[in-house]
């Protein structure tokens, strides 16, 4: 062979070779539903996203089952995970939000199919996917956000790109790999759910500007949810709350603590749907507040520890992350305060214009206003909660009052006489969702929201009436 000869053979296997490494990432392995770069995750994603459409709706109906059963054996890894990884929240508490997704988020029966038949013949609109949906996953809720949307969306013939929290990744790409290995097992295709091994904000932005990606879904405060809807695609926004309580003369006062202080410390006050604060009525504030004491909440009077829990908490007008999620015991412990581990939630009583109010904490820390009537209640309630209209909560045994504030308040979630946890479906009835679309209207997403309507239209024939 002459030197000009082994020369080209040289640069030709140097081309195949670099042929076959740029085809690798679409084709590898990856890891169950992993990839390098977003455009690969969403690439794969798309591919599967066809295959998935091939299939029956029974078959479909098979991975959505598929899902909730690997997710029902992972929920207490899911929470151990989650906690060991976010150092937030309760792992307890975290296997009942695990669970909850797993059994109570809808699948291929919310798909309903609207009719209409006559003279003209018959028109169906039915519910088809929008394609690849990209979904933004939080840091609160990593795995329970997962198993619903990724419930809802395939259930809807979706694949789903998630983008899901830094802080939040080991949990969040395991919770992905389970899924996709129940969905191959129950004959499924590969990559219906993907992301990326190393997620950051760069790597969502590349989500949100890629073509394939028809919606895009973000659960978590308001820098992602103006992301999303500034995208210019679809976009579902579940954006942050801070829910009131109020409590009136009417309510059975002793079950009112109870229920708020069970609300309150649910996940270490996580969920977005947490009572945040409370909003009390003279005349029964006192009564209140001892039987919060009695069922685990920790009094703190002192105006200056006030101050200093205020200080330590709030930052910028924002939470302190450092505190997020974490147990009264130990943020009490950071202003000289020790109680024991069974104090779940600490109260105060301030203004309605306090930081602790109006701030989202997001912490087991429960501050409380008196106030003259039900109708200041209300008229404070609806201020502190910033017309975001995610969650309220009231104890009260009088409709007009119930109704007066639910009006007023306008939010996706209105829980009466129950702990705020009761409005996504633990000791509730209804469905479960973690992904509540108050900005977009969406409410209690479900595979319905991760649908397109489509119109089908058959003239002068099967109307049998
Ligand atoms: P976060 O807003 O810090 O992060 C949420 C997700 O958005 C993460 O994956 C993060 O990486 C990403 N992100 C943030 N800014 C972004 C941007 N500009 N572009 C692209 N991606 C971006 O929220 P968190 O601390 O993980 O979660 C707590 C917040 O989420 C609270 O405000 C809570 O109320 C809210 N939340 C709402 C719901 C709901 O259903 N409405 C559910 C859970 C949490």
């Amino acid at each position: 062979m002459s030197v000009d000869a082994q020369k080209i053979e040289k640069l030709v296997r140097k081309i195949l070779e670099e042929m076959e490494e740029k085809k690798k990432p679409a084709e590898t392995e990856c890891e169950w539903g992993i990839f390098d770069h977003m455009n690969q995750a969403i690439e794969a994603a798309e591919i599967a996203q066809k295959e998935l459409v091939q299939l029956s709706l029974g078959q479909r109906g098979k991975l959505i089952e598929a899902i909730r059963k690997a997710a029902k054996e992972n929920a207490e890894k899911f929470a151990r995970m989650a906690v060991d990884e976010t150092g937030m929240g309760k792992y307890e508490d975290k296997i009942v939000k695990n669970l909850l997704a797993a059994e109570k988020t809808p699948g291929i029966e919310d798909l309903r199919t609207e009719v209409f038949s006559g003279d003209d013949g018959l028109t169906l609109v039915e519910l088809s996917p929008y394609g690849v949906i990209g979904a933004i996953t939080p840091t609160t809720n990593p795995t329970e956000t997962i198993i619903c949307n990724s419930i809802g969306m395939i259930a809807a013939g979706n694949a789903v790109v998630f983008s899901p929290h830094p802080r939040a990744k080991n949990t969040s790409l395991y919770a992905i790999k389970i899924f996709n290995q129940a969905i191959v097992e129950a004959g499924g295709p590969k990559n219906l759910i993907t992301t990326v091994a190393n997620p950051s904000i760069e790597q969502a932005e590349i989500m949100m500007k890629h073509k394939t990606i028809k919606m895009l879904v973000a659960t978590g405060g308001p820098g992602v949810v103006k992301a999303v809807l500034s995208s210019g695609k679809k976009a579902i926004g579940a954006g942050a709350g801070n829910p009131p309580v109020v409590v009136d003369e009417t309510a059975d006062i002793e079950k009112a603590a109870k229920d708020i202080i069970a609300g309150c410390s649910f996940d270490n006050n996580l969920p977005c749907v947490a009572e945040k604060e409370v909003i009390a009525v003279e005349s029964i504030a006192d009564r209140l507040i001892d039987y919060m004491k009695k069922h685990g909440a920790y009094e703190i009077t002192n105006k200056e520890q006030i101050q200093q829990l205020t200080d330590l908490v709030v930052e910028n007008g924002h939470a302190n992350k450092e505190f997020v999620g974490k147990d009264a015991a130990y943020i009490l412990k950071h202003i000289g305060i020790n109680v024991p581990p069974d104090i779940r939630v600490a109260i105060m009583e301030v203004d309605g214009k306090h930081p602790l109010v109006t701030v989202e904490l997001m912490m087991p820390i429960l501050p409380i206003v008196r106030v003259k009537n039900v109708d200041q209640a209300i008229e404070l309630a609806v201020e502190v909660e910033h017309g975001f209209r995610h969650t309220a909560i009231m104890h009260s045994k009088n409709v007009d009052h119930l109704t007066k504030f639910a009006k007023a308040i306008q939010t996706t979630i209105f829980v009466k006489n129950a702990p705020s946890y009761a409005g996504i479906g633990v000791g509730g009835e209804g469905y479960a969702t973690f992904t509540i679309a108050g900005p977009t209207g969406e409410g209690l997403t479900s595979a319905k929201d991760f649908a397109r309507k489509r119109k089908c239209v058959l003239v002068d024939a099967l109307s049998i009436r």
